[in-house]
């Protein structure tokens, strides 16, 4: 389906990005939009009245969150079909539907015939990314971890074999945890962990993540964003996935745990012992599909 926002005459939607800090981000061209319609949905009203309170701005306001997402967006749709009015989202802080709600109103809208556009702005990540130091050229955004320790493990397990800059979100009170998961799983990689952005006490913190992990973490307060290295090429790059095996089988046969022949090879390669159980586990996925 190809669709011309502003040549097609149908109804449109604006999903507008807001401040994530300094409220001087939020856009002339994001006023304009706003100052223009006729209703805006958002993940909180009260944090929205007080972002348009700043900018002298009134308009009725919609709650449209997770819980709600679904009969919300179809109530609105409704609205926008029958009485053609003009609808914002706006999440409380960047874009909608980068680890906020939103997602779910958009697809809607386009199953309904509604035309979705933006309003550029503010968003944390790659605020965090581009002035991390690290690579931007390809880049995976994650967003939160899950907080449960063994999921999230697991989902770094997952992660560690992207050559991609990784970009996380996580909350103060979970960071400590989840930076000794990342040293523990990907390794010493670089890492970068970007606080309060855009805000006065914004602060970069570039350091390897054995270095990470010392940090005070009454230190580590507010808003913040985690860059990691992706797994770069030479991790090893003398030994192959079949070689790395070899390598532990032998050690094996000399009658030692699995667990142990691992710990042996990755003090023998340097290869991090995460790593080897992940082309262990891969390897043997592949041979069990054969
Ligand atoms: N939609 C937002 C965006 O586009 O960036 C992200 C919303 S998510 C619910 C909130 C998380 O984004 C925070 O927990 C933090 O990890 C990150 N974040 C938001 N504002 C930030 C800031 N000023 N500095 C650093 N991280 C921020």
């Amino acid at each position: 389906m190809r669709s011309q926002n502003f040549v097609d005459n149908k109804p449109l939607i604006y999903l507008v990005s807001t401040p994530i800090g300094n409220l001087s981000e939020f856009s002339p061209r994001a006023i304009e939009v706003i100052s223009d319609c006729d209703l805006i949905a958002c993940e909180d009203t009260r944090n929205t009245a007080k972002l348009l309170s700043f900018f002298n701005i009134s308009k009725p306001l919609v709650s449209l969150r997770e819980h709600n997402e679904v009969s919300e967006s179809l109530n609105i749709i409704e609205q926008i079909n029958s009485r053609g009015i003009k609808v914002v989202y706006v999440s409380d802080a960047g874009y909608p539907c980068i680890s906020d709600p939103g997602a779910k109103l958009v697809e809607l809208a386009l199953q309904n015939g509604i035309n979705v556009s933006t309003v550029s702005g503010p968003n944390a990540a790659l605020n965090a990314l581009v002035a991390s130091g690290l690579p931007c050229d390809h880049f995976y955004f994650h967003g939160f971890l899950d907080p449960k320790n063994k999921v999230q493990k697991d989902e770094l397990r997952k992660l560690s074999t992207k050559e991609e800059t990784l970009i996380f979100y996580e909350a103060p009170h979970r960071i400590m945890d989840a930076l000794e998961n990342m040293y523990e799983i990907l390794g010493d990689r670089k890492a970068c962990l970007a606080r309060e952005l855009t805000k006065k006490f914004e602060e970069f913190i570039r350091l390897p993540l054995s270095e990470m992990v010392q940090l005070d973490p009454n230190t580590l307060k507010g808003e913040m964003v985690v860059i990691v290295e992706g797994k770069t090429k030479e991790d090893n790059p003398t030994l192959t996935d079949e070689e790395i095996i070899k390598m532990v089988n032998d050690v094996i046969a000399t009658g030692v745990s699995t667990k142990d022949a691992i710990k042996k090879v990755s003090e023998l390669t340097k290869i991090n012992k995460n790593q080897i159980w992940i082309i262990l586990d891969i390897n043997y996925l592949l041979l069990t599909k054969m």
